[in-house]
């Protein structure tokens, strides 16, 4: 990319936006589209085909030759077939062709995705269907289109068709709650989303020497290094120039895709940085956050670097994750999670705001199975990551407020008011003073809550669909018992003064790492998953499927095959780590230490025969062969417990955490202390020093 391109210009031209579909459509498809996005109607095909020829020949100036339709399978990940423009008319020429039809809808032969059951073969084939609200992009040379997946009978196979499904259904029942308070005017609420990313960058040649890194995406093997992150000076440090350039080279990579990369700073660990993107809506929040892991991805490869998404890709250092930041807009930008300036708007506010409490506090279980995979099981609870109990930190003052509204006493305001909802305005609520906990799973940040348990590596939508969902459904109960009242002001009051009440045990403003928090949520009742194992049956478990079930996000079946993709991928998962690491230490370490002890020996035997003291050599090898033992029989057992693995998908998620974890930190701790001891030339692979502080 050249250096001289300035930012207006840059920013979103790989991206057939508004502005563009403005200037290139005629009105009439122009206002067709936007129809189609603000009121939700359908397409008609001629639009449709009008459409599709201008995005051609936008995407075709921009050396374009493919299109592809842009999806994300219940993987997590994204997928797309290419089909290139061309069509052969005769004579040995080609045409550039794209039409209608084919941007509305596709049929990738995506068969191998997991369906969780939902789809028999006989109807394996899916289709992808244009999603309007989100721009088609071009990348690599491919007009890049978003679009939903669905299997022939309707049943949604991916992860966007849900998010929309929820971002409408929240909209519907915040538009209602809206009117109670006179608002006549908002048609769609819009669910608001800022992913912040946290990444390592690592060096990588480093990377393709280590056979766990490339097969699992984090080191399975590594002992504490001399230098760790004790000294805190990475924090927000001063960025070295080879990860400047990355960072420079990320930004202007995604700011032509339109994605407003805003901050950049190192993290809490060496090697450890954070992109954040200005927020937008949910729907296109989360099709940009894949793209901007895939982008980091490929943009490191041009810098001789590797990007790791992993949860925990070294054990003893920070995790990364994924702080999801999420509130609720009216269609005039007005953001219903901010504290306002009158009466009425406070009281909206605090309506809100005892949603949220309550689906947090009524749903703990399923935002909890919503951040469940392995990879998140190594971080959370961890170095500098949220526990596994769910709990809301809400700061001093406006827990205050909320308990004046329990104990009904008048609280003095600022400016020495009382606060009585509905009649005075609430004390301003500065952001700065509610961010500062850092340990909150779910913090409210002034304006917006933070959801902190999500892992790096995760698509971001399935914890935006339960907020979504979870936040229309409080919304209808509350709407359903408020509109029938004859008086609004006083069906109001009861209603907050029972909800703040039976909800208060979800607030929360300690120190989440605290260990005497765990004991204290406990005796609040809270729920505290520990691993995914325990967390995932919770996907299914009665009031979620009827939560989903009810506002038509999920149908009983589309719910299901997703708990089981999540259950079979655990397995899957760790077994795919335990069979890297038998085979990095059947192949790498035994090798490698025994060769070592033996080269010891020898020395030993030399030095014997000259009279010379050996005892370094001589207690080095022993322990060392007796390690290399220890090892040799922990790989057997891991091996044998392997074999050994249920059928059942469940059971063998159960069997994965209680004995192949197991096995696996057993083996892992002869290793570790092996490296300890071994020569750094004859270890087989770089360590943690080599990896963390080579960038
Ligand atoms: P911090 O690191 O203190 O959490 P950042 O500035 O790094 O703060 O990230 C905050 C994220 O929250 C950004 O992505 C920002 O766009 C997003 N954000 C800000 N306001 C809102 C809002 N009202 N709704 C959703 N996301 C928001
Ligand atoms: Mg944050």
């Amino acid at each position: 990319m050249s250096e001289t391109r300035k930012l207006p210009e840059l920013f979103g031209s790989m991206v057939f936006n508004e502005q563009t579909m403005k200037e290139r459509l005629s009105a009439a498809s122009y206002g067709a589209w936007k129809r189609c996005v603000t009121g939700g109607t359908a397409l008609d095909l001629s639009t449709a085909n009008e459409i599709a020829q201008a995005m051609k020949q936008w995407a075709v100036e921009r050396g374009a030759t493919h299109f592809t339709h842009w999806f994300q399978p219940m993987t997590g990940v994204t997928a797309e077939k290419h089909d290139s423009f061309i069509a052969p008319i005769g004579g040995g020429r080609v045409l550039m062709e794209f039409s209608g039809k084919e941007l509305v809808r596709g049929e990738p032969d995506a068969s191998s995705f997991p369906s969780g059951g939902l789809r028999a073969t006989f109807e394996a084939r899916g289709y992808t269907a244009w999603d309007p609200t989100s721009f088609a992009f071009i990348k690599e040379g491919s007009l890049c289109i978003p679009t939903a997946f669905c299997s022939y009978s309707g049943h949604a196979l991916d992860k966007k068709t849900p998010l929309l499904r929820s971002m409408d259904e929240v909209s519907r029942q915040a538009v209602r709650i809206l009117r109670l308070f006179g608002d006549t005017t908002t048609k769609r609420v819009i669910p608001q989303v800022g992913p912040e990313q946290e990444y390592f960058l690592i060096d990588r040649e480093l990377y393709r020497k280590r056979q766990d890194l490339r097969l699992t995406g984090r080191t399975l093997f590594g002992a504490k290094p001399p230098r760790g992150q004790e000294l805190d000076d990475h924090y927000y440090g001063a960025i070295r120039p080879r990860v400047a350039a990355y960072m420079r080279d990320l930004d202007e990579s995604l700011w032509e895709l339109g994605i407003f990369a805003k901050t950049k700073h190192n993290e809490v660990a060496p090697s450890q940085h954070e992109m954040a993107p200005i927020y937008t809506d949910a729907n296109t929040a989360c099709d940009q956050n894949q793209l901007t892991m895939e982008v980091m991805k490929k943009v490191a490869e041009r810098h001789g670097l590797v990007c790791l998404l992993h949860e925990k890709p070294f054990a003893g250092f920070n995790g990364s994750g994924k702080h999801d930041n999420w509130s609720l807009s009216t269609d005039s930008g007005e953001n219903l999670f901010k504290p306002g300036d009158t009466p009425g708007e406070n009281a909206r506010f605090l309506l809100f705001l005892a949603a949220f409490l309550k689906g947090v506090d009524d749903y703990q279980d399923f935002l909890r199975a919503t951040v469940a995979f392995p990879g998140n099981d190594h971080r959370l609870g961890g170095l500098e990551a949220p526990p596994a109990i769910l709990s809301v930190f809400l700061g001093d003052e406006l827990t205050a407020v909320v308990n004046a509204i329990i104990h009904d006493t008048p609280m003095e305001a600022s400016g020495k008011r009382q606060l009585r909802i509905g009649v005075d305005v609430l004390p301003a609520i500065p952001q700065d003073t509610t961010d500062r906990n850092r340990t909150s799973p779910m913090a409210f940040t002034g304006n917006k809550f933070e959801f902190r348990m999500l892992g790096s590596s995760q698509s971001i939508s399935g914890p935006n669909i339960a907020l979504n969902t979870i936040m229309a459904e409080e919304l209808r109960q509350f709407a359903d018992e408020l509109e029938p009242a004859a008086d609004f002001q006083r069906a109001l009051n009861v209603l907050m003064k029972r909800v703040f009440t039976r909800h208060r045990r979800i607030i929360f403003n300690g120190n989440g790492y605290d260990e005497a928090w765990i004991r204290e949520a406990e005796q609040r009742g809270l729920s505290n998953f520990t691993s995914a194992a325990d967390a995932l049956p919770m996907y299914t478990a009665g009031k979620n499927v009827e939560l989903f079930v009810r506002h038509n996000i999920y149908t009983e079946e589309e719910i299901q095959a997703r708990a089981e993709i999540h259950v079979e991928n655990y397995a899957a998962v760790t077994a795919i780590e335990a069979r890297t690491m038998a085979d990095m230490i059947r192949h790498e370490i035994l090798p490698a230490v025994s060769g070592y002890a033996a080269e010891l020996c020898d020395r030993i035997a030399r030095k014997d025969a000259r009279g010379m003291p050996c005892e370094y050599e001589t207690r080095t090898a022993k322990e060392i062969s007796a390690l290399t033992d220890a090892l040799f029989g922990a790989c057997e057992r891991l091996e044998r417990d392997l074999d050994d693995l249920p059928k059942d998908p469940t059971r063998a998620m159960v069997y994965s955490h209680d004995v192949i974890v197991r096995d696996m930190a057993d083996a892992r701790t002869c290793a570790d202390r092996l490296e300890l001891l071994t020569a750094s030339d004859r270890w087989p692979f770089p360590t943690y020093t080599q990896l963390l502080f080579s960038v």
